[in-house]
């Protein structure tokens, strides 16, 4: 008999979760990974094309897929748990044994006149706006997080015609230790983006014209699909699918959840921010769970953690705020062009990972989160179990 993985959103998590159970090569099992658009999107380079300093954030699924995996190109609609299949925006039905929610996220509620970058349909968008602008215009970048940091920079440097304006409501890079705030400061001084901080911009009307700016960027935080939220699954305040440490969905426990649109319930988990970095070994973990399962071996507790903040400041400056495993920011941080480097490095290493997972299931490793997390996980899966 055959076994179906259906694995719904193409991104880091989804595609690192497909090639680690195609690559597992299973007798008997399929894997499908339906996702909407053609080509995989490098997201965390989306500032780059924005800014006109990368040509195409995009690679082939090809050239990252392992070639057994089905690809259906469509968007999930519903999932319904009952009788285990989802519903495609195309009218299809998919039915699975197995099923890894990796929808990923986009930009959170975007105000009139504002575009966002997070998803490549905006960051085209913005890309073919700030092409059109003239000299002297002015393009204000919304949010003090890493993505809007990242953003105005690079813009600056690709644009060093234009003005360029950041307006967050606290301080930039907020959960960053006071000296690698400071050295970011420096690089936005260094970089001519105008700072204002302490005010928050109104979303109410044409922010264009509240800040008198051609193009506003809106990057104030991530947002996730509402599938899970519709299709009745249990999901956070923010729409995220709500998992346990095992990743998988309590109650629907054939479904796992993985990447920026799912969350560990329990707290230990909270560090665990919206990021490629915690959306890859999610995705493993879900695969290897599935895997597991189908051996009847128990599921292993989600375990990883963060090494360092790295943030591309234009094309040759960066910072590396290295961090705890919990994410919180330790004294050592990296300025100036070798943050620069090793933050490219680190993005080029993201597809080399994944590609390493298509031709070895297993291939790919990462850091280990912290132990009292571990431990919390453990507790929490015994009592579970015994209730
Ligand atoms: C400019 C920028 C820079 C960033 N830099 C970094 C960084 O340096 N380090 C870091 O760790 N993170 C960074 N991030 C965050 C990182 O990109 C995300 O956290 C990461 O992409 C999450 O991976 P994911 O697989 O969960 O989701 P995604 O990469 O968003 O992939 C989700 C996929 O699911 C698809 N999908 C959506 N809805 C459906 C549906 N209904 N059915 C089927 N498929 C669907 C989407 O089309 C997409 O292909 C950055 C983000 C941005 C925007």
């Amino acid at each position: 008999m055959r076994t179906t993985a259906v694995v719904a959103g193409g991104g880091y998590a989804g595609v690192l979760a497909a090639n680690r159970l195609a690559a597992a090569a299973r007798p008997g099992l399929d894997v499908v990974l339906v996702n909407p658009g053609k080509r995989f999107v490098e997201r965390i380079r989306l500032h780059e094309y924005t800014a006109g300093t990368r040509k195409d954030p995009t690679v082939t699924f090809e050239s990252v897929l392992h070639p057994a995996i089905r690809q259906v190109r469509d968007a999930a609609v519903r999932i319904h748990a009952a009788d285990r299949t989802v519903q495609l925006a195309g009218g299809g039905q998919l039915p699975y044994d197995y099923l890894v929610y990796a929808v990923g996220s986009g930009a959170a509620r975007v105000p009139e006149g504002a575009l966002a970058i997070e998803q490549l349909e905006g960051a085209t968008a913005a890309r073919t706006e700030l092409e059109a602008l003239a000299p002297g215009e002015h393009v204000a970048v919304v949010g003090g997080g890493l993505t809007a940091i990242e953003t105005a920079v690079e813009i600056a440097r690709g644009y060093p015609q234009l003005r360029v304006s950041l307006h967050a409501s606290s301080v930039p890079g907020p959960h960053l230790g006071a000296p690698a705030r400071q050295g970011l400061e420096r690089s936005l001084r260094r970089a001519s983006v105008d700072l204002h901080t302490g005010t928050s911009v109104s979303a109410i009307g044409d922010v264009r014209a509240s800040l008198d700016a051609a193009v506003v960027l809106w990057s104030a935080g991530f947002g996730v699909p509402d599938l899970a939220a519709v299709s009745g699954l249990p999901v956070d305040d923010a729409g995220r699918l709500r998992v346990d440490p095992a990743l998988r969905v309590p109650g629907a426990d054939r479904i796992y959840g993985a990447g920026d649109a799912a969350v560990i319930t329990g707290s230990g988990y909270a560090y665990l921010r919206m990021s490629c970095a915690a959306a890859m070994p999610m995705g493993a973990d879900a695969a290897t769970n599935i895997l597991r399962s189908l051996d009847g071996r128990p599921a292993v507790l989600h375990d990883s953690g963060f090494g360092g903040q790295c943030v591309s400041l234009g094309r040759s400056d960066g910072m590396v705020q290295f961090v705890a495993a919990d994410d919180t920011p330790l004294r050592l941080h990296l300025h100036g062009r070798t943050a620069a480097v090793l933050k490219e490095i680190i993005c080029r290493m993201t597809l080399r990972w994944i590609r390493s997972e298509a031709k070895r299931s297993g291939a790919y490793t990462w850091l280990k989160g912290p132990s009292t997390t571990r431990e919390a996980a453990a507790a929490a899966m015994d009592s579970a179990a015994r209730t």
